[in-house]
């Protein structure tokens, strides 16, 4: 018998998807009566708890006769650092007042920018590292974190300077992305554009992404363009906020660019579908954003699934939109976007991992990171069926048992390493 560090068995339910990215009809893998082998931080061995537990003896071992066991959350869309809030501009909001008119009496966006810009670099981190602690507790192990909320360039690396700084001490792994946000009131817009350009070459090291909130109220599509452009010429990975207030002719910019990710898409042309088809861009969908901008909106499901679109979905968690809580996303994509059980799953695990441009994990298979979660739920339509509680019981990073999961305290001590 083969001793590995950890040994998950027997599991009443493993579903993963087979490949990455996973399109809608493609056939996940569904396993009754599993087991999981890891060895340090990657998955060894998958299969029949007959088979799995005749060949490997766990150092620790954890029973799942009444469990699923999935992959753990990926979270690709998130606005994680900011200080301060605006709970006060929700009765605002349920009036019908404009978000011009609350950015007018100095609410919304660039309130967050005043208290962030203010804040301590401590206070930010240390605000920062307690969210990335709080959204393992629901099973994410892997999490996009933007900047956004400086705006001026030397604030906007000084953010993500603080992104990189917290992600060295953070439970699950951070990708930093450059969120260029909203233009500045206190610049010329053309300046300011060309004062992003100059910037990139310092955020390179500290971004993975560049990320541009193109729409109206927002920056324009030839800003867009330029900013994606030069981006691209220095290597980096792309995202794009779109057609999230209006259609202006941002989801155009997929035919010149290779997206990695577009976001939002409530108000995304038909015609448009088959653009992302053929760039395989990952179209990313943010239920929580739907509710709180109060609109009838949706993003065209059905469109996406016919044409192959892989789509993920994320939490975009900001002051407007204040959830951590992956699961809250899965349940709203079901009961809000129409989304099947299935569908949410694979687009909370693997299509998520795959618009960060990663490959090694989001799928439960060997040779894959071991980021899984072993929920208190006996299958996958669980988790889209039954709304607020915490369904996840123990996650487990790279291996290892993160303590701060409902069930991480109570595993035996075998199971540190
Ligand atoms: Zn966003």
């Amino acid at each position: 018998m083969k001793k590995v560090s950890l040994l998950i068995g027997p599991i009443n339910q493993l579903v993963t998807a087979k490949s990455m990215p996973w399109r809608y009809g493609n056939d996940p893998l569904i396993l009754e009566n599993a087991g999981v082998a890891v060895d340090g931080e990657k998955i060894l061995d998958v299969g029949p708890w007959d088979k799995i537990s005749k060949e490997y003896q766990g150092k620790c071992s954890i029973p799942a006769e009444d469990n699923l066991v999935t992959a753990g959350l990926v979270d690709p869309h998130t606005h994680l650092l900011f200080a301060g809030s605006r709970e006060d501009e929700l009765e605002l909001k349920l009036q019908g007042v404009p978000y011009e008119e609350i950015l007018r009496r100095g609410g919304g966006i660039y309130r967050t920018v005043n208290t962030t810009v203010s804040a301590s670099d401590s206070e930010l981190k240390k605000t920062l590292l307690n969210r990335l602690f709080e959204v393992t507790k629901y099973g994410t192990t892997t999490i996009e974190v933007k900047s956004g909320y400086g705006i001026h360039p030397s604030q906007e690396i000084r953010l993500l300077r603080i992104i990189n700084d917290a992600s060295l001490g953070a439970p699950l792994d951070v990708v930093p992305t450059f969120l260029v946000h909203v233009p500045p009131r206190d610049m010329d817009r053309n300046e300011y554009i060309k004062a992003i350009v100059a910037s990139l070459d310092q955020i390179k090291g500290l971004a993975k992404f560049v990320d541009v909130f193109c729409d109206e109220g927002a920056f324009s599509v030839a800003e867009t363009r330029e900013i994606l452009r030069e981006s691209s010429l220095r290597g980096f990975g792309l995202r794009l906020h779109a057609d999230e207030i209006a259609y202006i002719g941002c989801s155009d910019l997929a035919r010149e660019f290779d997206l990695s990710s577009i976001d939002h898409l409530l108000n995304l042309p038909e015609r448009n579908v088959d653009l992302l088809s053929s760039r395989n861009t990952v179209a990313t969908l943010l239920p929580i954003t739907v509710l709180s901008l109060m609109t009838n909106k949706r993003p065209p499901i059905r469109r996406l699934r016919e044409t192959g679109v892989p789509i993920a979905l994320g939490s975009d968690f900001s002051p407007n939109s204040w959830s951590l809580n992956m699961q809250y996303v899965m349940e709203l994509a079901t009961y809000l976007l129409g989304m099947t059980p299935i569908e949410v799953l694979m687009a909370s695990t693997v299509n998520a991992a795959y618009s960060l441009g990663f490959r090694d994990r989001g799928i439960v298979q060997p040779g894959y990171l071991a980021d899984l979660v072993i929920w208190d739920v006996p299958n996958y339509r669980w988790l889209s069926y039954e709304l607020g509680r915490n369904k996840a019981l123990v996650v487990v990073k790279r291996g290892r048992i993160l303590e701060s999961t409902p069930m991480g305290t109570t595993i035996s001590k075998e199971c540190e390493y």
